[in-house]
């Protein structure tokens, strides 16, 4: 008689759409899902980091910098594209784009 491997019961398999470890995003390249992409305009972006707060990747690189009167404070330094899956989040969100004049965040579809 063979010896076939027992099936795991359903009380025995791990739950799933639990993250068990808090902050693991930075461990998937959740890029390769990204079927659009954001793109920062620097020149445009006044640095609130709502976008940084908003995406859900942990995709936004922050910097030392330093306001007009000379206060430190953190900006924006780019996006990480190994983590982006470009959900648009940031895009919506951004404070330059909902005043609707410019915009510090374009979403442009991706190359295939
Ligand atoms: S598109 Fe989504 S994943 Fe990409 S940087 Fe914006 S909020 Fe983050
Ligand atoms: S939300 Fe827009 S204006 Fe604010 S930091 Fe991000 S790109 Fe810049």
């Amino acid at each position: 008689m063979k010896d076939y491997k027992k099936l795991l019961d359903w009380q025995d398999l791990a739950i799933g759409g639990v993250i068990t470890e808090a902050g693991n995003a930075n461990n998937y390249e959740t890029g390769t899902w990204r079927t659009s992409r954001p793109v920062w305009k620097e020149e445009q972006c006044i640095h609130c980091l709502t976008c940084w707060i908003f995406c859900p990747e942990d995709a936004y690189t922050l910097k030392d910098g330093a306001t007009a009167g000379g206060k430190p404070r953190k900006e924006i330094a780019g996006i990480n594209y190994y983590h982006c899956k470009g959900c648009g989040l940031c895009v919506r969100e951004c404070l330059v784009n909902k005043k609707g004049k410019e915009i510090a965040l374009e979403y442009i579809q991706e190359e295939t």
